[in-house]
């Protein structure tokens, strides 16, 4: 069974493990609940849970696995398997060998590299960047993230390329999650839209988004909240996910101008919900400030689905 591989998406909310064949396809798959409490390792014992069921699912022992891919949010070096200040995670804040003690519980090799990069990645092999040398992986969610494929291979930098939503689209503009002004994230990443619909309906601003995401029982605005709210024409809504087009446009497009891609591919849960409807648009806005504006790169939407995240983690093995 050594051309099966274990891939593992670690989010903040949930863990999707999956067991993946030589092809790409999947073999078993588990999700679990990500822990809200206790620490990095009460986190790997769920995931070490979750790869064991997806693993059963197969037919196949853990340790029989070719190895496990993990994609990891925060600070995360594919050398040493090491994770650090991943701040959505509980009690993660420092540094923790997910590697190792995850090689331990499965009694496998396991890589370790960033989420959205392997995503990324995932997309390039298999899914709607295929058949492309060069592209940019635009993740629009809670945050935006991003990753690189130059002349078919992760250009990870020093380890910390790709942040494309820190690019900044205005300069001493709104206040980023990440704690500086200006950045693409600022007017584009779900949790700063929500922050902004919450400030202007404080205001006085008519919307229903506050209403709608009461009404079907969510802890915050997901991307479901943010399409019922554009199909009731709310005004609100519509305002701030053009302003997220315009930020995206200008920060996707000066990417451009710098790595001249073959392909742009739009990922993450706002990207992959609304990246049809909006690719338009978004092209519009990317013309404003694309240098070379009479070749744009190509524009795709995420095609892996829900186990994207987990069958690009799955390609780390054998890197
Ligand atoms: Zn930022």
């Amino acid at each position: 069974m050594a051309d099966l591989r274990g891939g593992i998406d670690l989010g903040g909310t949930k863990i999707q493990a999956a067991i993946v064949d030589a092809s790409g396809e999947a073999r078993g798959e588990a999700r679990r609940p990500t822990p809200t409490e206790g620490g990095p390792a009460d986190v790997t014992a769920a995931m070490a849970e979750a790869l064991g069921e997806a693993a059963a699912g197969a037919g196949v022992e853990p340790a029989a696995l070719a190895g496990v891919g993990v994609g990891s949010p925060g600070d995360a070096d594919e050398r040493t398997g090491v994770v650090s200040s991943a701040r959505n995670l509980p009690g993660w804040e420092g540094s923790f060998p997910l590697g190792e003690t995850l090689a331990e519980a499965l009694g496998t090799e396991v890589k370790v590299g960033n989420d959205v990069q392997v995503a990324v990645e995932g997309e390039y092999a298999l899914g709607a960047g295929k058949g492309f040398g060069s592209l940019l992986g635009v993740w629009w969610g809670t945050g935006v993230g991003g990753g690189i494929i130059l002349d078919g291979k992760p250009w990870l930098g020093r380890g910390a390329a790709g942040e494309i939503g820190h690019i900044v689209v205005e300069r001493d503009g709104a206040k980023c999650p990440c704690g500086r002004r200006g950045c693409m994230e600022a007017y584009a990443g779900r949790a700063a839209m929500e922050a902004e619909a919450r400030r202007r309906h404080d205001e006085g601003h008519k919307t229903d988004l506050f209403k709608l995401m009461h009404k079907h029982d969510k802890p915050r605005l997901t991307s479901g909240i943010w399409e019922r709210a554009l199909d009731h024409g709310d005004k609100l809504a519509e305002k701030l996910i053009e302003r997220a087009i315009e930020a995206l446009g200008t920060g996707v497009a000066s990417a451009c101008n710098v790595l001249d891609v073959e392909a742009v591919v739009i990922g993450g849960g706002l990207g992959e919900r609304f990246g049809e409807r909006f690719m338009e648009p978004l092209s519009t806005e990317m013309s404003k400030h694309l240098f070379v504006d009479d070749d744009p790169p190509q524009m795709r939407v995420a095609a892996l689905g829900d186990l994207g995240g987990a069958i690009g983690a799955s390609l780390l093995v054998g890197h």
